[in-house]
């Protein structure tokens, strides 16, 4: 039997894209496929300022279609460098060792035991935060945000990045906006893309957002986990040391027993607990009462259960939410309002934590 398109879409299946666990097809790089008996035709298109990312494609696609029962497979790839990227002399100068977080000052993890508690909007601003009082303390550009809810990448859309990051050999250049350098699935996969992860490719993606990137000198880098106790949040604490995590949780009562669920992970891999934050604690009205719409005092409980500190409230304010959706943080976009000053202070006493 003839391998047909079918067969040739599998072949290419298994063609990985250099340095990443994910493949050439499900990256969205095949552009074409033409089965003409037992030849084939087929056209790819790579975004890099790497000459040998391409060769690597190339070669690796002809000798998979070849595996798969063709007899000449002509691969086709076209080749768009990417704006802004260093000339290619630059380019090839780096070496991968400075890739990793080698230069990284503290790791701290922003964790929740359940989804929709603004974890990830509160890892945004707190990054926001403590890119600010950083700056002012004449260190900008310290502060680094990696995104590993790679189920839901939220960070790209809140953080206002767009577009591939560059790519040099196997490194990573995380894009930076706010002062914050920030890498996400998100960034990697089209938006429309059907994300079905599995364990082992959830680990996988999360010790390369740890060894392939080039964080670069950092004082501090969040790392945005999945929510849950899974494999995200053991493979994170095998791939680098964490200083310390923070627990993100809402003030209903039946958020503790969550909450406690979500921090219990970090206690078994040693990982110190910062705090707990408390996101949507109060909604401030015209006269300034604070209306408690989800109940009060989960994130205090939370904090005495699991032995902690109690950093802080954030509230419920629709300025967050619009910050969230346009792609500016609050803190930068309302840098005076009760969200953006509790994000503030909580950035100022993380800092104290980690002795910074
Ligand atoms: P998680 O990462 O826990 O799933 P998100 O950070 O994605 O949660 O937040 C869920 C939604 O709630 C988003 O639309 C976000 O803008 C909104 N949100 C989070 N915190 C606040 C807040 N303090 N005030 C208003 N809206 C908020």
């Amino acid at each position: 039997m003839e391998p047909d398109t079918q067969a040739a879409q599998q072949a290419l299946r298994a063609v990985r894209y250099p340095g990443f666990s994910r493949d050439i097809v499900s990256f969205g790089l095949v552009r074409g496929v033409e089965v003409t008996g037992r030849r084939v035709a087929v056209g790819l298109a790579v975004t890099t300022a790497d000459p040998e990312v391409p060769r690597r494609i190339h070669a690796d696609a002809v000798a998979a279609l070849k595996a798969a029962g063709f007899a000449e497979a002509e691969v086709t790839v076209s080749v768009t460098v990417p704006r802004n990227a260093p000339a290619a002399a630059q380019v090839v100068a780096g070496p991968t060792s400075e890739a990793g977080v080698g230069k990284v000052r503290a790791i701290v993890a922003v964790a929740s035991g359940k989804g929709g508690v603004g974890k990830s909007t509160v890892a945004v601003n707190l990054a926001a935060a403590l890119s600010r009082i950083l700056a002012e303390r004449g260190r900008p550009d310290a502060v680094g945000l990696m995104d590993c809810d790679i189920y839901g990448p939220s960070v790209p859309l809140m953080l206002g990045v767009r577009g591939r990051p560059l790519i040099e050999g196997d490194v990573l250049l995380p894009p930076s906006n706010f002062g914050i350098r920030a890498i996400s699935m998100g960034l990697l996969i089209d938006e429309d893309a059907p994300v079905i992860w599995r364990g082992p490719m959830v680990m996988k993606t999360i010790s390369q957002f740890a060894s392939n990137v080039r964080w670069g000198e950092l004082d501090v880098l969040l790392v945005d986990l999945p929510p849950g106790t899974g494999d995200a949040q053991l493979s994170i604490a095998q791939s680098m040391a964490l200083s310390g995590a923070v627990i993100v949780t809402t003030p209903q009562t039946a958020a503790v027993a969550v909450a406690l669920r979500g921090a219990s992970m970090f206690s078994q891999v040693k990982v110190p607990l910062l705090g707990v934050v408390e996101n949507m604690s109060y909604f401030a009205d015209d006269q300034g009462r604070r209306q408690h719409l989800f109940g009060q005092g989960g994130g205090q409980r939370a904090a005495a259960q699991l032995d902690t500190e109690f950093l802080g409230e954030i509230p419920l304010d629709p300025a967050v939410r619009q910050g969230a959706d346009h792609g500016i943080p609050v803190l930068v976009s309302h840098p005076d309002s009760l969200p953006a000053r509790a994000f503030h202070a909580l950035g100022l006493r993380l800092l104290q934590l980690l002795g910074q």
